[in-house]
């Protein structure tokens, strides 16, 4: 019937029958549209025929269990407090525990209430699952579907005051698509063909109802290629511009870059050099660089950055390299002070707590172009730093610096070109996501006189075994860091923690030694003065707080200890890792666990087994997902409806290929199969290109 005919952009409150309540609830959800609505997607999907019976559970199967609650209350025990459920089906029982949230949990399950949970079987007197992921349904599982799939949509008090559960939304969908007259695909039969995905309204219609696995998981397929492809699109197009913004080239190599190469003291690996080629084939361009150097820590990037300075300054421009924290800009600054003063570039330093003096003498230089190079932290990015002809921005650690500072230098000058280095290895779903629009070299060797660092876990009790150990190697000259963590949760028990080490050591463990301690609070010149000597060997032994997390090179250090080792990140050892190794001497990484946490054993071990940044970065991601590597959640760089970063990695390379060849065949999508793939781009995803329009 025509006149009961929607669209998918009707506004739900005109949708006879609706009624406020319901249109107000969703319109909380930001669901506005019939369009809205549709791609408000289950959360998870329950498959009938996978449901175990209570009578058939074993211990350590992972299982989906629907049941009802027959009791519920709150248990003391010694340590604790825990929330414990009986669940109930037609066979049997489980018990379902909670140690902690106990308050959130009792407020929502109730006696009598149905729930879908899911999780590995435990046998504590009796069957048991801790924890489990679960789901309230209003009913009995039987009588909620037809089909063998029963959908589970994220809820919320919002949607549950107007009477919206799982199968009342899901009635509420169902009636208001068999309303709609059209769901127009954006892609072409063709497309879709060789990228082997159905069809738009079968997808949105199988995501809701599906009667089989087979036709869910073509729907879940369809629907995270769209959200990647149009991510893709967005990255596409970003790398399209950028590869087109002219600027100075700088194609000359002069007496400074001849200076420094002569200067060294080694011979640059076959990685390095290749990577300082790719550099200089991008800059002799009169289009801007945009290239991410990765390198596992201790590859060398240092080096690699330093020649390209000298390449830009024999082009007559400035230069300013931005590391993440001032320890690591000063160590930079003497690193390249070194090189820059032979060659007699003049280069300065610039951070926040440099006296007003010096900051204008600096700023001065800038201004009218008589300091070539210029190393700092964010002070860099302060509006009142101007340079006279900035034409290479340089950021060490990029990982560690938001998406917003890195555009902000670059704004600084005329485009500049953007080098960007990161020691932690990114894996490959996720830079193809969050650097797409760069170029990526990637020094893959290490220097060649280089020893795998041994790594060891040890319980706190074998630590004076360690501690002779350490004894050993400073005999023998070398030095030793010992690192504590410092997150804000609990900064002051960590840093008292740390303080307390020190005295303890330089008293009783090492009173023949000189101990060092550094942290954080410590004012520049105190903690300039302390590494300063720990450069120099005066101290033996390095007590610091993840201060020294990034970056730091000293060489001669040959035993790491770090404490509290189950608190890191895997990414994060890693880093504090390569601060030994660094020399052709056998090094040597003690990770000590005192607690024992989440997965602390297996990621502990992970460490024992691989020294291949890569892997340990894939680890990391599947332990703690990508917002690790860059503070994604921060920067609310996307939000996915279905995709998954974790598990997508085919779909994102598929969708990947589909979207570069698209932008490259035709960069503004004019041609007319690609017309509703730009419309679709630009109402939803217009804000990956930062609120700007594909055309
Ligand atoms: P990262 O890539 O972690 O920043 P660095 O640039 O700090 O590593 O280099 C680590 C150490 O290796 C430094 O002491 C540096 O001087 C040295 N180094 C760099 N390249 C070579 C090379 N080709 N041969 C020998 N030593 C090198
Ligand atoms: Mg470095």
């Amino acid at each position: 019937m025509a006149a009961a005919a929607v669209q998918l952009t009707a506004p739900i409150q005109f949708i006879k029958g609706v009624g406020p309540a319901r249109s107000k609830a969703l319109e909380q959800l930001g669901i506005e549209t019939v369009e809205d609505l549709l791609y408000y997607f289950p959360r998870r999907h329950l498959d009938r025929t996978l449901i175990t019976a209570c009578r058939d559970l074993n211990k350590g199967s992972t299982v989906t269990i629907v049941g009802e609650v027959k009791s519920c209350g709150i248990k003391t025990f010694k340590r604790g407090k825990l929330f414990q459920v009986l669940l109930e089906d037609a066979t049997g029982y489980i018990t379902l525990t909670w140690f902690n949230g106990v308050k959130y949990i009792q407020n929502s399950v109730k006696t009598g209430d149905y729930l879908a949970v899911h999780g590995k079987v435990e046998y504590y007197r009796g069957f048991q699952i801790v924890h489990p992921e679960f789901d309230k349904l209003e009913d009995d599982a039987e009588r909620l579907s037809t089909g063998s799939v029963i959908p589970l949509y994220p809820l919320n008090q919002t949607l549950r005051k107007a009477s919206l559960e799982h199968r009342s939304l899901r009635r509420f969908i169902r009636d208001i698509q068999s309303k709609i007259n059209i769901i127009d695909d954006f892609y072409s039969d063709k497309f879709r063909n060789t990228h082997g995905i159905i069809d738009r309204k079968e997808a949105l219609t199988a995501i809701h109802f599906a009667e089989d696995v087979d036709q869910l998981k073509a729907a879940i397929n369809r629907l995270k290629f769209d959200e990647h492809f149009f991510l893709q699109l967005g990255v596409a197009t970003k790398k399209n511009n950028i590869d087109k913004i002219g600027t100075n080239p700088l194609p000359k190599t002069g007496d400074y870059a001849k200076a420094i190469y002569s200067q060294l003291d080694f011979d640059l690996t076959s990685a390095q050099k290749k990577v300082i080629q790719e550099i200089a084939n991008d800059i002799k361009k009169p289009v801007m660089m945009n290239r991410l150097l990765q390198g596992d820590v201790g590859s060398g990037k240092t080096i690699v950055a330093i020649l390209t300075v000298a390449l830009a300054v024999d082009n007559a421009v400035q230069v300013a390299v931005m590391a993440p924290t001032e320890i690591l800009a000063e160590q930079h600054f003497l690193v390249f002070k070194k090189f820059m003063d032979e060659a007699q570039i003049p280069t300065a330093l610039l951070v926040g707590n440099l006296n007003a003096n010096d900051r204008q003498k600096v700023l001065r230089g800038l201004k009218n172009g008589k300091i070539k190079v210029v190393i700092g932290t964010h002070a860099l990015i302060q509006q009142d730093v101007e340079f006279q002809k900035l034409g290479l921005v340089i950021v060490d650690e990029q990982h560690r610096f938001g998406v917003l500072q890195r555009g902000d230098l670059v704004n600084k000058g005329q485009n500049p070109h953007f080098l960007a280095m990161t020691a932690t290895p990114i894996p490959r779903t996720l830079s193809i996501t969050y650097y797409g629009d760069m170029d990526l070299s990637i020094i893959d060797e290490l220097p060649k006189d280089r020893i795998p660092v041994t790594t060891t876990v040890v319980q706190p009790e074998r630590l004076n075994k360690v501690y002779d150990f350490v004894k050993e190697e400073i005999k023998a000259g070398r030095q030793c860091m010992i690192v504590y963590p410092l997150v804000e949760e609990s900064e002051k028990s960590d840093l008292a923690a740390a303080v307390e080490t020190h005295e303890y050591l330089s008293d009783k463990v090492f009173p023949d030694l000189q101990v060092g301690l550094m942290h954080g609070r410590m004012k520049r010149e105190e903690k300039d003065a302390v590494m300063n000597s720990f450069i120099k060997n005066e101290i033996n032994i390095l007590i610091a707080t993840t201060v020294i997390e990034v970056g730091i090179d000293v060489p001669n250090t040959t035993v790491m200890i770090i404490e509290h080792a189950e608190r890191f990140g895997l990414t994060q050892l890693h880093q504090l890792r390569g601060r030994v190794g660094r020399s052709d001497k056998k090094s040597y990484c003690i990770l000590v666990e005192r607690n024992i946490t989440e997965n602390s054993a297996q990621r502990l071990k992970i460490m024992e087994s691989t020294n291949d940044g890569f892997k340990i970065a894939d680890e990391d991601l599947k332990l703690r997902g990508p917002g690790v590597f860059f503070g994604i959640q921060q920067s609310g760089f996307f939000k996915f409806k279905i995709a998954d970063l974790l598990t997508d990695g085919k779909i994102i390379r598929a969708a990947c290929k589909a979207a570069f060849e698209i932008i490259s065949d035709d960069p503004k999508l004019e041609k007319p199969e690609n017309l509703a793939i730009k419309q679709h781009f630009n109402q939803h995803y217009h804000h990956v290109l930062k609120g700007s329009n594909i055309g």
